[in-house]
């Protein structure tokens, strides 16, 4: 998708505070944090969002939730963290390249909605 912002990010057309890398997934710090740590965790190929994920792609949200594991440890969030995904509308979405909110770093708050 040549005019979405992530897919930018991944290929270094947009510069990004990159955090981890592999073959599949690609996570970056947010740049407007709503918490003390706020990572966005992306998959290198181009999917809208979490209403698309089918039986032929869904591999890539056990790749993603690999490295959420592995950024957790490596940030020291041993404490615990939340994980994240908007879909559209209703759901906030705000970057239509499916992507996972990685936040913590401090207490967060019960409120989900
Ligand atoms: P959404 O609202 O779609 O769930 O989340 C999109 C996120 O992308 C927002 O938290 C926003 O701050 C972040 N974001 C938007 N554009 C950029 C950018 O160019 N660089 C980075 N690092 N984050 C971005
Ligand atoms: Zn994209």
């Amino acid at each position: 998708m040549s005019d979405c912002i992530f897919c930018k990010i991944i290929k270094g057309e947009i510069p990004s505070k990159k955090v981890y890398e592999d073959d599949c997934v690609y996570a970056f710090h947010d740049i407007n944090p709503q918490a003390a740590v706020h990572i966005l965790i992306v998959p290198k190929t181009h999917i809208e969002s979490a209403a698309d994920i089918t039986a032929e792609n869904s591999m890539i949200v056990g790749r993603v939730f690999e490295a959420a594991a592995k950024i957790a440890k490596e940030l020291g969030l041993e404490n615990g963290f939340r994980i994240v995904t908007n879909v559209g509308k209703y759901g906030c979405q705000s970057v239509k390249h499916i992507h996972f909110h990685l936040l913590g770093g401090e207490q967060l708050t019960e409120k989900m909605s």
